[in-house]
């Protein structure tokens, strides 16, 4: 019972629960004791035929209405309710995990979950928590990035916020980072890196974020397919982690014979194998107590969450205008400043007669992948339109929406006092599986959208481009031509005003890089989307490149300010630390500019002589603070000795190694001014949780 009540308390709906765990437990077994083992098995999988494109309405899995049972209404997903026309699109979890700001992501898994229990639902198929191998993998954009300590925040926030009002389920448990193979692929991962890569940020959301629910993947790991993997779902889930929610496939080939017995509980968005169950629970061939338990595991969130209950909250709350200013906040906050040389950015509209908008997608509702992450917002407001409401009238705005550009396109170019390429990719280039472009083979932009950069700054100095897309964009040549950079992702529905508040300096860009930009595809482990085998090393993101030694073209965590930062006086709560500890690091950051902005202070931890191959560093804390200029304010990062430690397969546990760390405090992976040292003593089995 205490794991229940540690559930209990770190989940936001405790009011919703009405009767103590103990309580709740008596009243869960004496309603499954009561079912028929029809009615158990009914329970156990969706009853709603896939009728033509994703998510046209609510996926239902029946309750048992005599028992006072509510059904399980479930929509995706990670950027908002996509069932439902009209519900707000927010930006994709890639541009939020650029913001580096698990508050802001809590509130908008609030404001998702709300919209979903307004029209009826009560569970989210979301966050994608998926560890982003390489950013080729076309569901790129649906993910926080390639780290695992920003992939455990980001999907803490999620569940935390998202489990106010609905149920949420992080997935796909695990190791699922390819689109072309995703049915049939096996993954080989060794204990180790499947316990600290693919696994720890799934924990994280298990046990501290509380996750109601957890979708298994598609491929295969180890030889089993992740639907029916008895090492996943019931040994290291379940037993282990002590999840006491449910399992749910990733949908339709995602459930197998051995499901049931292996640890999935529910199988959708029908059944192709459940069905079977009562007939193999008569014969003899499965024990009636593994349908009783997924049951159990499902009557018990029901209640738990209070599904049975009238919602909280009506329709007002779809794309209320709390919602679009989140949405709209979200897409300021995730976008990175790459490049801005000479200050070319903010523009100052006062200082401006005449500006030029380049680009098709600069009027284009570019909101990403349309597969099962999509959403159907009612309105899109595009880059262009948030420049013209900005400058309303006070400044020309020529926009020229094409993709090749003629003489008299470059004569309006080469007259503008500045010029705003919007590019990049759409769900044309990359997204889910079978239904969208898939997967992403080559990082650069299309011959036709790079000449489309060079030409604009060709005939004009002044050219900033504003880039759109899932993931990280190889640059190529035609960075040197350009004044300035603007990573924006698929930014919501809001987001042509973001981009224009941050082009005109009404917002400054505080956005990090949650992934590793190349120079090019050779600097990434091989991603291999044909072969049916693939196996998965230790290191990919910018513990790849660092540990080979590469200069990536923008490093993990990485993003430019219209302001300026320093960071000093680095002190530790402790210099000398054992398990259990939890050592404080403080620093002192000013903004030594000239207008209020945000940085994210970054602490990566090194580990000298270590006995285990580890990275060369790697992210442990980061902390996000707003300054005005000439403010200074004292950050704190808190790190867990226990987070420390490497999973020592000769044990089968978390071995913390005696040794002298080092951590670097910094604003990227690769600017890290601060360090100090930690000295640990060495502990063979410690608790990671
Ligand atoms: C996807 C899941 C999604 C589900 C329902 C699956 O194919 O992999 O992410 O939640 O479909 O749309």
């Amino acid at each position: 019972m205490k794991r229940l009540s540690l559930f209990l308390t770190s989940v936001g709906l405790v009011t919703a629960c009405s009767s103590t765990s103990d309580n709740l437990e008596t009243r869960v077994d004496q309603l499954v004791s009561q079912m028929t083992l029809d009615e158990k098995v009914t329970q156990m999988s969706g009853d709603t035929r896939i009728s033509g494109v994703y998510g046209t309405e609510l996926w239902n899995v029946p309750g048992v209405e005599r028992l006072g049972i509510p059904p399980f209404k479930m929509s995706d997903g990670p950027r908002g309710v996509g069932v439902h026309d009209g519900a707000t699109a927010f930006p994709v979890a890639i541009a939020r995990g650029a913001s580096w700001d698990p508050k802001l992501e809590q509130r908008v898994g609030e404001a998702m979950g709300r919209e979903l229990r307004a029209i009826g639902g009560n569970v989210l198929l979301a966050p994608a928590m998926n560890n982003l191998r390489h950013p080729s993998w076309g569901r790129s954009q649906e993910t926080y990035g390639e780290d695992v300590h920003l992939l455990s925040r980001m999907g803490v926030a999620a569940v935390q916020g998202l489990q106010k009002y609905v149920l949420a389920t992080p997935k796909h448990f695990t190791a699922n980072s390819i689109e072309r193979t995703r049915f049939q692929v096996n993954v080989t991962i060794d204990e180790r890196t499947l316990r600290e890569i693919y696994l720890a940020h799934f924990r994280a959301a298990v046990l501290e974020g509380g996750a109601a629910s957890v979708m298994s993947a598609y491929n295969s790991v180890n030889g089993q397919f992740c639907g029916e993997n008895a090492t996943l779902l019931r040994r290291i889930l379940k037993e282990e982690w002590g999840f006491d929610g449910f399992v749910v496939s990733d949908w339709t080939f995602g459930a197998h014979p051995s499901s049931a017995v292996n640890g999935l509980d529910l199988e959708m968005p029908t059944t192709n194998v459940f069905h079977n169950l009562v007939a193999q629970v008569q014969s003899g061939e499965i024990p009636e107590a593994v349908i009783d338990e997924a049951v159990t595991r499902m009557v018990r969130k029901k209640l738990q969450y209070g599904l049975d209950k009238p919602s909280p909250v009506d329709e007002s709350v779809i794309a209320s205008d709390e919602h679009l200013a989140l949405a709209q906040e979200a897409a300021t906050e995730g976008a990175v400043l790459l490049k801005n040389d000479s200050n070319a950015l903010p523009l100052d509209k006062a200082a401006l007669t005449r500006i030029a908008v380049i680009g098709s997608l600069a009027d284009t509702a570019n909101i990403g992948d349309t597969g099962s992450s999509g959403v159907r917002p009612s309105f899109v407001v595009t880059p262009l339109q948030g420049v013209q409401d900005t400058l309303g009238g006070q400044v020309a705005v020529d926009y020229v929406g094409k993709d090749v550009l003629d003489v008299a396109d470059l004569t309006v170019i080469a007259g503008a006092d500045a010029v705003i390429v919007v590019t990049g990719l759409t769900s044309a280039d990359e997204g889910e599986g079978l239904i969208g472009a898939g997967d992403r083979l080559d990082l650069g932009l299309s011959t036709e959208r790079v000449k489309l950069i060079r030409d604009a700054a060709a005939a004009n100095d002044r050219t900033i481009v504003v880039l759109e897309g899932g993931g990280a964009i190889t640059m190529g040549d035609w960075l040197p031509d350009i004044e300035a950079l603007l990573m924006v992702w698929y930014p919501g529905q809001m987001g042509g005003h973001a981009v224009a508040d941050l082009l005109f300096g009404d917002a400054n860009p505080s956005g990090k890089l949650p992934m590793t930009f190349p120079t090019s595809l050779a600097q990434l482990p091989p991603f291999d989307n044909q072969s049916l085998e693939v196996t998965y090393g230790y290191f990919h993101g910018y513990r790849y490149v660092d540990h080979n030694g590469e200069t990536p073209q923008f490093p993990f965590g990485f993003g430019l300010s219209y302001t300026t930062f320093s960071i000093d006086n680095l002190r530790a709560s402790q210099t000398q630390a054992s398990a259990g500890d939890v050592v404080r690091f403080s620093v002192d950051v000013r903004n030594t500019g000239p207008v209020a902005g945000a940085e994210v202070v970054q602490l990566y931890v090194s580990y000298p002589d270590s006995a285990v191959e580890r990275a060369v560093r790697e992210l442990k804390g980061f902390a996000k603070v707003a300054l005005e200029p000439g403010e200074t304010q004292t950050v704190e990062i808190s790190v867990p000795v226990n987070d420390l430690a490497y999973y020592d397969t000769t044990e089968s546990g978390w071995a913390l190694e005696g040794l002298a760390y080092e951590m670097h405090i910094g604003t990227s992976s690769r600017d890290l001014t601060l360090s100090t040292t930690l000295a640990v003593e060495g502990q063979r089995s410690v608790p990671v949780y």
